[in-house]
């Protein structure tokens, strides 16, 4: 299914369920971990699709601090470019994990704008393994989603991936909010 939001910067994002590796888009976004090796969830499913070329690259880059995001080719998938950023684990949130999960979207649109990327899709970075409440994070992803697409008006579209239903409710709250 898909959720189209209405609204100045919502005209821009997408809300999809299904397979983010699938995606015929300019770069789509990792959730990946510090050591930028691969491991379980989203990170395992695009190191599969991608090919060993994708671990060959990262190994170079040496890793990636909580908050920033780092970017390579996409090998053998559809998408062209892989931003990989790497979420906060939640842990009761006093531990400046919603400043650290805008810190992603933001470096990953620094990166997508400096490239020229102009269609981009996002897994719900942290909600898996990393355990951050779906709803925080929808909105955190959305409000800072719109802001990058004020900053960056040549960003033509942004999909948000969910795997499951509870993700999708939470987008869909965060783009009527
Ligand atoms: P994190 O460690 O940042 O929490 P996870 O990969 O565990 O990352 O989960 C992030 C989100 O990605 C979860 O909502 C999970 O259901 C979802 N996910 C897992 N595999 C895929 C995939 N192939 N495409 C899109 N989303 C996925």
């Amino acid at each position: 299914m898909t959720v189209t939001g209405s609204g100045t910067c919502s005209d821009k994002i997408e809300v999809i369920q299904g397979d983010i590796t699938a995606l015929d888009v300019d770069a789509i976004v990792n959730a990946a971990n510090t050591r930028l090796l691969g491991g379980g969830g989203v990170d395992g499913a695009i190191h599969r699709a991608a090919g060993p070329e994708l671990l060959e690259e990262c190994r170079g880059i040496g890793g990636c601090p909580t908050g920033e995001a780092r970017i390579t080719r996409g090998y053998r998938l559809p998408a062209r470019w892989v931003i990989h950023t790497v979420g906060p684990v939640w842990s009761g949130g006093k531990r400046r994990e919603p400043e650290l999960l805008a810190s992603c979207y933001r470096s990953v649109f620094q990166i997508a704008s400096e490239k020229g990327i102009k269609t981009l899709a996002f897994p719900a970075i942290s909600t898996g393994a990393y355990r951050f409440p779906p709803d925080h994070a929808a909105s955190i992803a959305v409000q800072e989603t719109c802001a990058a697409l004020e900053r960056y008006p040549e960003i033509e579209k942004v999909l948000f991936v969910c795997f499951d239903s509870r993700c999708l409710d939470a987008y869909k709250k965060a783009l009527a909010g």
